[in-house]
């Protein structure tokens, strides 16, 4: 294992950026190889903690000369984000310069091949940073960016076309749901990844043997070492399924189980009132259409001062706020239903 340090440089002077990157060099130039990168959103760390019990089974793997295809991780994608406090609250989304998204903006490729991507000194450093870390990640079969919700259980989102290839992946992983989505006009990292292979012929974008996922492992405060190192060994069974470790204890992963949706089955539950949320449901909780899901508290101790929200439809509550103070308009939840929202909206996902 090599361990390296990606600079990127600051929008002024004297200031500049530093992560780590780890290479696992295979054994076999033809093996499935793999890129894993945790924090684009620099707050969220159930990953980076994932990553932090995943190191130490890839090392392992190495000394034993167990990995055949190469495997690159960056534990922390974003230093830009992880710097960024504003009056003491860690804001870790959006980038404070620009007020972009650190999950939008990816160049979306015409081909898979580096080439294409702008200049690495161009640009705000955001999107430097998004140009190398695409550079470092377009090219490998199997690409792994690792975030987390508010609230939630464990899922993926998974362009249509690597489903239900993917499959192994979800049921190796361990995840609750997966969502798929077939557009993004956005420039998600995963986008980003999928999107040059679309269309080439299907003998070179290979899809069976293809992963690009957003991994969304619960929620913000998720950060806890039984779930790190359940989440390690679900990573580690995905890269023993698809050829990039090899590891004869381990048996090939069971069918997937979990739940499968497309992204325009979601529905967001925009808040009709600003105040204070009292939910009746919680992340996994089946629910009837028709029922109720939260009501928010607007003006307090008055006669009609609260407003209730039912479900439009029958589903599952993928996730809810972490907070509990609320705007006009923000969303309540993700109700995962079982057929199309009357509120769907374009785009790609709702990371
Ligand atoms: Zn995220």
């Amino acid at each position: 294992m090599q361990k390296s340090i990606e600079r990127i440089a600051g929008d002024s002077e004297g200031v500049s950026y530093e992560f780590p990157v780890f290479r696992f060099d295979g054994t076999d130039k033809a093996g499935s190889s793999a890129y894993l990168q945790a924090a684009l959103h620099a707050g969220e760390l159930p990953g980076v903690v994932a990553i932090d019990a995943l190191m130490p089974m890839l090392e392992k793997a190495e000394a034993e000369g167990r990995i055949k295809g190469s495997i690159i991780v960056v534990p922390q994608a974003n230093p830009i984000g992880r710097a960024q406090y504003h009056f003491g609250e860690h804001q870790g989304r959006f980038h404070l310069g620009t007020r972009t998204n650190f999950n939008r903006g990816f160049p979306l490729l015409a081909a898979p091949d580096v080439e294409l991507l702008p200049d690495t000194t161009l640009g705000t450093a955001d999107q430097r940073l998004k140009t190398r870390l695409l550079q470092l990640s377009i090219g490998h079969d199997i690409v792994l960016d690792l975030h987390c919700d508010d609230e939630g259980l464990a899922y993926l989102y998974v362009h249509a076309r690597l489903w239900p290839a993917m499959a192994d992946c979800a049921a190796a992983m361990g995840v609750d749901a997966v969502i798929l989505w077939d557009e993004d006009t956005d420039g998600t990292f995963e986008g980003a990844s999928i999107t040059p292979y679309l269309n080439l012929p299907a003998e070179v974008a290979r899809f069976d043997r293809r992963v690009a996922t957003t991994v969304e492992y619960r929620g913000i405060l998720d950060v806890d070492g039984a779930l790190a190192g359940a989440d390690a060994e679900g990573l580690y069974r995905l890269l023993v399924a698809r050829g990039v470790i090899l590891d004869q204890a381990l048996s090939t992963p069971g069918s997937f189980t979990g739940i499968v949706a497309p992204l325009e089955n979601i529905d967001m539950m925009p808040a009709p009132r600003a105040g204070a949320v009292l939910y009746d449901v919680k992340p996994g909780d089946r629910v009837a259409k028709g029922a109720l899901l939260a009501t928010i508290v607007h003006a307090p101790g008055e006669a009609g001062g609260r407003t209730q929200l039912f479900a439009p439809q029958a589903g599952i509550i993928l996730t809810r706020r972490s907070r509990r103070i609320i705007r006009g308009g923000e969303d309540l939840l993700k109700l995962v239903g079982d057929s199309k929202s009357a509120d769907a909206r374009a785009g790609t996902l709702e990371d």
